[in-house]
């Protein structure tokens, strides 16, 4: 049986350092061409947008918010 396992993240806008956070669920049947696990954005919290590629941008200045890259 496939285990889900959901979780949350918190984050800043680059830009205007608001804070927010975002709710994951990984998919472990995902195969990612480069490799690694797949995690499908749930949910955001207010002041953000979730994009179609799993992206999400700050609702107030559309900065995009960016993870793990520093
Ligand atoms: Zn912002």
């Amino acid at each position: 049986m496939p285990r889900r396992h959901s979780y949350s993240m918190r984050f800043r806008c680059p830009k205007c350092h608001r804070a927010g956070s975002a709710k994951w669920e990984e998919h472990e049947r995902i195969a990612l061409p480069h490799g690694g696990h797949s995690a499908i954005l749930k949910s955001v919290s207010e002041g953000f947008r979730a994009g179609p590629q799993d992206e999400i941008t700050c609702a107030a200045c559309a900065a995009r918010v960016v993870f793990g890259h520093g």
